[in-house]
Formats: structure tokens, sequence, C-alpha cells
């Protein structure tokens, strides 16, 4: 925890009733209860068959997270710190949001359990994501815009941290990636997993085995540390985790901390983060907006420095690519956060005889990123 003197008593209280929660069977069973009956769970895993035959190596499994509620993982994170606040007896809940989705997310619980939502968006997200600020609005939340700095991601969670400090007695902060300080890495990291258990059934019952590799990608790193997590101690199983790598890595212009290589702190955690040459966070740019953020979970910096995990980069035209061709040889729309993912494996798979298998994590579906997609294609909607 890198943190103000303030905050320390809300995130040991945090601290506390998550480890209570934790050791309780209840808590966890109530859990299972809505990602079965409320999110759609267990999500299918998918063997991309025509896919893998047009790229001709090893074949593709995807792990269908567009399928949940909502259309991605995140609901998996807010359902348990929904639940969390309410063992709390916390009556309202706030949550950052750069693009919208986990703003989606956490209104949807909010909505669900009966609780108060406020969301914090900077005001230039808030431009570039109506739809999205009308979906919190209609699930009830509250969209408060942050002028501050870059009126960005970054700055909507140092204001929703500002709130929680405040009102921390009655409010419940619900981050939405393994990010930020501790415990929040973890908890969202353990909300997450249940991705990766569920592969590790579904795999053994379709082909007998674990994948050769699986990968994801990785803005603040939630998908990745679901999916990765439950592999660390399979030996057998390489990981690599997929930063966006914008319109380049040589020219400045993206979201790769990892790739990048320095160290600093952002939001409590200590990491590899973007950073200029006076040690100020650096913009960042991706075509897709739930990667565009300049720090990364704390636990992927681990994962790489003990060599657990590989962390490459995709560019946004290579994630298009694969965007297009996910949507031509499979029927199925990706988000452009998981086309990055899916781009690696592209250029993965040819390299590997027929019998080896990548797994992907289909983080998210892509219908919120078409109109993105068609700007960049030149065709108006
Ligand atoms: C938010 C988002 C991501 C990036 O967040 P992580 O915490 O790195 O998983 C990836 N995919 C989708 C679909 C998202 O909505």
């Amino acid at each position: 925890m890198f943190v103000a003197e303030t905050l320390m008593p809300a995130l040991t209280e945090l601290k506390n009733e998550y480890e209570k929660a934790k050791a309780d069977p209840v808590f966890w069973e109530t859990f299972a209860y809505d990602l079965k009956h409320y999110v759609g769970r267990p999500s299918p895993v998918y063997y991309a068959k025509r896919w893998s035959e047009h790229l001709g190596g090893a074949q593709i499994y995807l792990k269908r997270e567009d399928l949940n509620h909502t259309g991605a993982h995140k609901v998996n994170n807010t359902i348990g710190q929904a639940l969390l606040a309410q063992r709390m007896g916390k009556k309202r809940v706030i949550a950052e949001t750069g693009a919208g989705q986990h703003g989606v997310a956490s209104a949807t619980v909010a909505a669900r359990f009966n609780m108060e939502c406020v969301v914090y968006m900077g005001a230039e997200d808030i431009k570039r994501q109506a739809p999205n600020v009308y979906r919190m609005k209609l699930l009830g939340a509250t969209v408060v815009p942050v002028e501050s700095g870059t009126k960005t991601l970054k700055d909507a969670l140092n204001e929703a941290m500002r709130d929680w400090v405040t009102n921390v007695d009655h409010t419940f902060y619900i981050l939405g990636t393994a990010a930020g300080p501790h415990p929040y890495p973890m908890i969202v990291r353990d909300f997450q997993t249940i991705i990766g258990r569920e592969a590790i059934t579904q795999m053994q019952e379709m082909i007998g085995r674990q994948p050769d590799i699986v990968t994801a990608c990785v803005g603040g790193g939630s998908n990745a540390i679901g999916l990765f997590y439950p592999y660390v101690n399979e030996q057998n199983v390489r990981m690599v985790g997929i930063e966006a790598g914008g319109r380049g890595i040589q020219t400045g212009q993206h979201a790769a901390p990892i790739n990048e290589g320095k160290v600093g702190v952002l939001h409590g955690a200590r990491s590899y983060l973007m950073q200029d040459e006076h040690g100020q966070i650096a913009t960042t740019h991706s075509v897709s907006a739930g990667l565009d953020y300049p720090g990364v979970g704390p636990e992927h910096s681990y994962l790489k420095d003990i060599g657990r995990v590989e962390y490459e980069a995709v560019t946004d035209e290579e994630a298009l690519k694969a965007f297009h061709d996910l949507c031509h040889f499979e029927g199925i729309i990706p988000a452009l956060e998981s086309s990055h993912a899916l781009a690696w494996a592209a250029k993965e798979a040819p390299k590997h005889n027929k019998d080896k298998v990548i797994l992907v994590n289909l983080s998210g579906r892509g219908d919120k990123d078409i109109n993105t997609v068609a700007q960049i294609c030149g065709i108006t909607l």
C-alpha cells in the first residue's frame, strides 16, 4: 500500500472484512449462486475450429467471458465486491470508470442489491462514451464528471478515492481492476479466478488435458490474472499477457507499462508504470478504451519479474485485424480489448504444430466497439 494516512482506516477495515468473508463458506455460496443465476456462468470454452484451420497451426480455444450478463468479465468482480459491501452493511457504492464498462457493471449490481451508486468518470470520457453514460443512468446510478487532470480514468480513480475517505462509514468503493492499493489487487484477483478455475475443468473435459499456452489482454490486469492465477503452478502451461501496443512501442503512443519497464507508484501500488522523463504519468494511447491505463496491477509486475508470465504488446492495427477475422471466421464480434489477445494468438499459432493448444480469454463482446471500428474503417453509421 502506498497511500495517504487518511486512507489507511478504510483499507484496513476492508482487509479485515475480506479475510473474514474469505473464510466464510456462506459468502462463497452466495457468490456462486449469483454467478450462476445472474451472470449465467459457467461461460463456455469454445473451439475456434475454422479460425484455427485458417491460421494453420496450433488449435485455438476461447474462454467466452463475452457471454456473461453485461457482456464482459467485469461483472464477476462487481458482484463479489457488492456482496462484501452488503456484508459490511454499506448502502452506498462508488466506482471509477474510463470507457464506462466498470461503471455499467457497478450500476448493474447496485440495482441488483438495492444500493445507491455513484460513478466517477472523466469529463473527456463522458463525451466519448455517451451510450455507457446513459446505460448507467438507466440502471439508476449517478454519474459525476471529473474535471481535474486529463479528465480521464486516472483522474476519476483519484476522485473516487477522495469520496471514499470522506464517506467510508457508509460507502464501499468498488474498484474495477486488479490494481490500486492492497487489498484490492488480491480481492479482484480472487473474484476473477472463476475464469481460470472453470477453464481448468472445461479443458480437461474437452481435450483431456490443459492448453499449452494461455493468453489474455492486460489493461489493469483483472481478466488476465483471473485466467492465469489458477494456472500459476501448472508448470507446463506457458502464460502470455498482452498489453496495448497502440501505434507501436517505439512511437511512445501505447499503453504497455510492463513492456516499457519503468517502476513507479500510482493509485496506491508500486508497479510498472508509464512515465515521462520527469517521472510524471505519461499520456497513453490505445484503440481500445479498456486498455488505455498507464499502470498495471502489481501482481503482473511480480509475475513478470519472476519470469512466470511473459508480456508482449500488439498494435492497434493487429488488434483490428483480429477483430475482423473473428467476426468472419467464427461469427463472434470480440471486444477490442480481447482482440489484442486474439491478435497475439493469431501470430503465435502458425509457429506450432496442429497438436498444440492455445486458450485465449475472450474478455468481452464487441458490440460496444462497433462505432470505433466503423469510424476507423471510414464508415458512417
Ligand atoms: C475493462 C476491460 C478489459 C481490461 O481490464 P482488465 O482489468 O485488464 O481485464 C479487458 N477486456 C474488456 C472486455 C474490458 O471491458
